[in-house]
């Protein structure tokens, strides 16, 4: 039996006044924002959910690469400097976020893997690296644990709390195979937000393909159609699509008290709030709060540190494909199935601080193309289009180490089409790297050669999926913009409540991680209300 669910079935339950100084207004609708607005509703507390994009319905996805890009994808100018070569390769798109209900939820592979204990320690773990401005978290893997839990349930993560593992794809199959015989022992399915049983309203995965151009049956959660309508049936939620927020102002004391935001029709609108909570993705979190300068605030809100922009994290990305001479079909089924954990611990000897995962990717012709780079066009580029069905992706990913010069500030003359100033996001790597990717490439090469592969092609450089740490969590008020709650350490009733949180990276995908401080914000903060603490 499945339960297919659209948004017709959904209902704008309730409208709250522009004056209405109880609730709290949440910017952004992702995996950080969605999931806080549903939580909060749950729980007796009344929201206003202020997104800057449309609100979609499933039947508008699009199985086609560019077509969904081109629908989704934050488009608003931002300019990348810095010596990164994804700064130098794009240098008005750096990075690949969604502007729609559901935020980038919308448009995510899925892939669901939790912290390590040690990478909430990264300053204890690794030491004083030079050049790093590393902290460590002001909360522990104990701590989140339960709420991992939590998060892992909602989202329906295949493989644990009774849900079961994905069916084996051949994909998974070249990878796994491949991965064993290179002599890899930690090799299973990647835990993914995609449901393998019908629940709470959404279907289970077809295995088709094309998920990251939205799924269409809602097996892989996004907040659009998981977190969104639950919290909008309880009758405290109120979703305003396609406002953007301008500003967040506050009172003479200092305390937030409302969001300046400008409609679709391009009327401004001062939504009144007990709470802010930004959760914007992490260029337009900090820009957010740079752009509310005030008198009082004149580098911007919460910024008494200096570090809102700063500290900017994007996983160490790399990609490699290697072609065998039998067929894949790497499109078909979930798109990224398999993970190798065995490079995940942090081991000096390899030359380099933090872990390492390996997993499988199946790119559809498009992307295929796209980020192929054989080193050549002509025949060289031609046979590697030809040898699609035969090709494996694999994806490295790494733990990116914080930079202070990575960062998020305001370009000062160029404006948007809002009349706020454009980000200028400057993207420098620290040195640690270098060595983490050639080491990730090399034993990509290595695995996928054991399995087979007559050619392994390394992939250029893409823009980040990955965005955060640019308000970031610390114990002590000079080191961060928030604390353990996510509650900024300058303002008690501004909250930041996306990836920006983040402390430092960890090796794995950060999104499970998002959405369970979410879940725990909600905690603290419904309590803080419950009890009049703000
Ligand atoms: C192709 C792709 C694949 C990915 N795959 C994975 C994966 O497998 N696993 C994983 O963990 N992560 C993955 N990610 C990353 C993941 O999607 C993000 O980490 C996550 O969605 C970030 O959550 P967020 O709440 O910080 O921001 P988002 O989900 O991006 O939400 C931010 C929202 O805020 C809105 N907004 C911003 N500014 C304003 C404003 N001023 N006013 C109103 N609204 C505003 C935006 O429109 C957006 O809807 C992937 C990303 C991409 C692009
Ligand atoms: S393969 Fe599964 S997760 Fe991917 S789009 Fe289809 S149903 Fe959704």
């Amino acid at each position: 039996m499945t339960a297919r669910r659209t948004h017709e079935d959904e209902v704008a339950a309730v409208t709250f006044e522009h004056d209405d100084e109880s609730v709290v207004v949440i910017v952004g609708s992702g995996a950080g924002g969605g999931t806080l607005a549903n939580e909060l509703a749950q729980k007796g507390v009344n929201v206003v959910l202020i997104e800057a994009g449309p609100r979609f319905q499933m039947t508008e996805f699009v199985n086609d690469e560019y077509g969904a890009y081109d629908l989704f994808t934050w488009k608003d100018k931002r300019i990348a400097t810095g010596t990164s070569p994804v700064a130098e390769k794009f240098r008005e798109a750096p990075t690949w976020i969604v502007k729609a209900v559901g935020g980038t939820s919308v448009h995510w592979a899925g892939q669901a893997v939790r912290f390590q204990p040690h990478e909430f320690r990264a300053r204890s773990t690794y030491g004083d690296i030079p050049g790093a401005s590393l902290i460590d978290w002001p909360l522990s893997y104990e701590e989140m644990a339960p709420y991992y839990d939590r998060a892992e349930y909602k989202l329906g993560v295949s493989g644990t709390h009774g849900t079961p593992e994905m069916p084996h794809s051949n994909l998974y199959r070249v990878f796994a195979h491949s991965a064993r015989r290179a002599g890899y022992k930690q090799v299973s399915q990647c835990p993914v937000a995609v449901l393998t049983v019908p629940r709470d309203g959404r279907n289970a995965c077809d295995q088709i393909g094309f998920c990251m151009q939205g799924c269409k049956s809602g097996a892989k959660w996004s907040s659009l159609y998981a977190e969104i309508p639950a919290g909008e049936a309880t009758g405290r939620l109120e979703v305003r699509a396609e406002c953007m927020a301008l500003q967040i102002r506050h009172d003479d004391r200092g305390r937030v008290t409302g969001v300046l935001y400008v409609d679709k029709a391009g009327r401004r609108h001062l939504q009144k709030a007990r709470v802010v909570c930004v959760a914007g993705n992490s260029i337009e979190t900090p820009r957010l709060l740079l752009n509310s300068a005030s008198a009082k605030y004149p580098d911007g809100l919460a910024n008494s540190s200096g570090h809102v922009g700063r500290n900017y994290l994007r996983n160490m990305f790399a990609f490699a494909y290697g072609i065998f001479d039998r067929p894949v079909t790497m499109h078909r089924g979930y798109v990224a199935p398999g993970l190798v954990r065995d490079e995940a611990g942090h081991d000096p000897k390899r030359g380099f601080a933090g872990g390492i995962y390996f997993t499988a990717v199946g790119l559809g012709l498009p992307y295929h193309a796209a980020f192929l780079d054989p080193g050549a066009w002509g025949r060289e580029f031609a046979s590697a289009i030809e040898g699609y069905a035969n090709t494996c992706g694999v994806v490295v990913l790494g733990e990116d180490l914080p930079v202070p010069s990575s960062s998020v500030t305001l370009h000062p003359s160029e404006k948007d089409g809002y009349g706020l100033p454009i980000p200028v996001l400057n993207l420098d790597v620290h040195a640690n790297e270098f060595p983490m990717r050639n080491y990730g490439l090399k034993k990509a090469a290595e695995l996928l050669e054991a399995g087979g592969a007559k050619r392994v092609i390394e992939c250029p450089p893409m823009p980040s999926t990955h965005n955060l740490g640019t308000c970031r969590m610390s114990a002590e008020p000079a080191d961060g913009v928030c604390n353990r709650w996510g509650q900024t350490h300058d303002i008690p009733n501004l909250f930041i409540s996306d990836g920006s949180q983040f402390s430092s990276n960890n090796a794995g995908n950060p999104t499970l991680t998002i959405a369970t401080l979410a879940v725990r914000q909600a905690a603290y903060l419904a309590d803080q209300l419950r009890t009049n603490s703000l």
